[in-house]
């Protein structure tokens, strides 16, 4: 089976492994966008050496087309590993940043992120280009 049938998606509000975007729904052609994305942001996702949340991504698929650009890639690289045995190490990273991005084109932005033991979501937003 495609690798799109393990990806699952869910209300954020009740499932805390879904990207939860945060954009402006209308937005102008060529304006500088401000992108959240964060797992985790209703229900606290864990972030442990054993369990936390490994990367986000996020595409673009312009309206009336199945092309799916990638616009970013946010990796969280560290959960407490340490010399001294897991989560004894002093930095966490956060499952959480922000992409400035600007549009021509109304599209559908569309986030996945990836969980060390649970897998891949996804989430997805319209964005109207005026
Ligand atoms: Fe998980």
């Amino acid at each position: 089976m495609a690798l799109s049938n393990y990806v699952k998606s869910a209300d954020f509000k009740n499932e805390k492994h879904v990207p939860v975007i945060t954009a402006p729904d209308t937005v102008a052609a060529g304006e500088k966008v401000r992108i959240e994305l964060e797992v985790g942001k209703d229900i606290a996702h864990p972030n442990t050496t054993e369990h936390h949340i490994s990367w986000i991504k996020l595409y673009y698929v312009e309206e009336g087309t199945t092309l799916p650009y990638e616009v970013a890639r946010l990796e969280f690289n560290v959960h407490g590993e340490a010399g001294a045995g897991a989560n004894e190490g002093p930095v966490y990273a956060e499952a959480a940043g922000v992409v400035v991005a600007s549009f021509k084109k109304s599209g559908k932005l569309i986030a996945t992120s990836y969980c060390n033991i649970h897998g891949l979501w996804e989430s997805e937003k319209d964005i109207v280009v005026k």
